[in-house]
């Protein structure tokens, strides 16, 4: 990597590399943003920073997926407005460290990264929290105010209304466990997947336009559910603070639309809690069982799946060794992830990949989800190739 950041930037003086992982969630979709309970993985699948010092008073900021470089006066920064571009992402970064007394020094950064874009294993935070470490370049931030900041810049800057969870598991994640966290409380701890499991995520290889602006409408309409429910529960603040059975005494006065939303996200929130239970016990059926309760109620009363997701799940479910699959990630296209015996693997991957070809015309990507380590500097970066290799 530093020598493609030599041939870049004509120097690789100084220069330091930053990691941020994408993420799996294996259950608890669209519950971080109404500060429920999430239980992501964080990936192998990083994306990397490369960066070093530099003269001339600028920062330049080079994505080897767009080939594009963009370069800013830094005591401009501050000012810059939302682009609706990728730059969003690091400038609104940069613009948040400035807020928390971080000045942008003058740099040159290389992204590269092996987070596939806009497929739900999000890679706008591994690039979020990339960026910040690389700004940082050494200072010193509490892991907790870094995953904070990073969020502020995507829901301030890029405009999009995300929960906690991406820019969180991105920072926490740790080897061979999975990630409990409570989105209110911001505390998190470490589940042990038991033996004799795996994770595959599968890639629809599509992302249908509806997916931005349905997001915002369903945080809206968990808003209006937490309005409608607060006169029967005084105290509720979050749609995580109503129990399923409470809220099935008060579904009825809510309009028929937002009760199923809210049902998702009640029911999801108790799933978590119980998919863990299930997982602590080594109940294998139990998990995947709650996996595809988790999906039929994201596809029939969120309403935030797709015929290739659906599709997905339906036909994984059919395969030797599955327990349970499910939509992770926003929805509307992205991937699957699926809960299956490690050596029912090689069948799975052949038999998911021809049928989804025959029925939508494309090869899906599949990427394993060993539990991997979260962010922080490679010391050891002359070991990542460039994309392709
Ligand atoms: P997800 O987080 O699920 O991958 P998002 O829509 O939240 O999907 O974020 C994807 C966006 O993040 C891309 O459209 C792009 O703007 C930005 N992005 C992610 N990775 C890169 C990269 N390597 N180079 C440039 N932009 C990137
Ligand atoms: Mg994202």
């Amino acid at each position: 990597m530093t020598e493609d950041f030599r041939k870049l930037y004509g120097s690789a003086e100084g220069v330091r590399v930053f990691r941020a992982p994408g993420r799996v969630n294996l259950i608890g979709e669209h519950t971080d943003y109404n500060l429920g309970f999430v239980l992501p993985v964080a990936l192998d699948l990083a994306t990397y920073i490369a960066a070093a010092p530099a003269a001339g008073g600028k920062v330049r900021i080079y994505s080897e997926d767009r080939r594009e470089m963009r370069e800013w006066r830094v005591s401009e920064i501050s000012a810059i407005l939302r682009a609706r571009h990728w730059t969003d992402y690091p400038i609104g970064v940069a613009q948040q460290l400035i807020g928390a007394g971080f000045a942008i020094e003058p740099a040159n950064l290389l992204i590269r990264s092996r987070v596939p874009e806009g497929s739900g294993l999000s890679s706008s935070a591994a690039l979020e929290v990339s960026s910040a470490l690389a700004f940082l370049n050494g200072r010193p931030l509490p892991p907790i105010e870094l995953a904070r900041l990073c969020q502020r810049a995507e829901v301030q800057f890029v405009g999009m209304p995300c929960g906690i969870m991406d820019q969180y598991i991105s920072i926490f994640g740790r080897e061979r466990t999975a990630v409990e966290i409570d989105c209110r409380s911001l505390e998190h701890r470490d589940v042990e997947l038991p033996a004799g499991i795996t994770f595959l995520a599968v890639n629809t290889m599509v992302k249908h336009a509806l997916a931005g602006s349905a997001y915002r409408d369903r945080v809206a309409e968990c808003a209006a559910a937490v309005e409608g429910i607060k006169p029967h529960f005084p105290q509720l603040k979050s749609l995580r603070d109503v129990s399923p059975e409470q809220f099935e005494s008060v579904a009825h006065r809510l309009p028929e639309g937002i009760a199923r939303r809210a049902r998702h996200v009640v029911t999801e929130t108790a799933r978590v809690g119980r998919f863990v239970s299930a997982s602590e016990h080594g109940d294998l059926h139990r998990m995947g069982r709650l996996m595809v309760e988790s999906h039929r109620s994201l596809q029939h009363d969120y309403e935030v799946s797709c015929a290739e997701l659906d599709f997905l799940v339906d036909r994984s479910l059919g395969i030797e060794g599955v327990f349970g699959a499910r939509m992770t990630g926003g929805g509307f296209g992205g991937c699957t992830v699926t809960m299956l015996q490690p050596d029912a693997v090689p069948g799975f991957r052949q038999e998911i990949a021809e049928s989804y070809e025959r029925r939508f015309g494309v090869t899906p990507a599949i990427y394993p989800c060993e539990p991997s380590a979260g962010a922080g500097e490679v010391k050891n970066f002359e070991t990542i190739p460039s994309a392709g290799h």
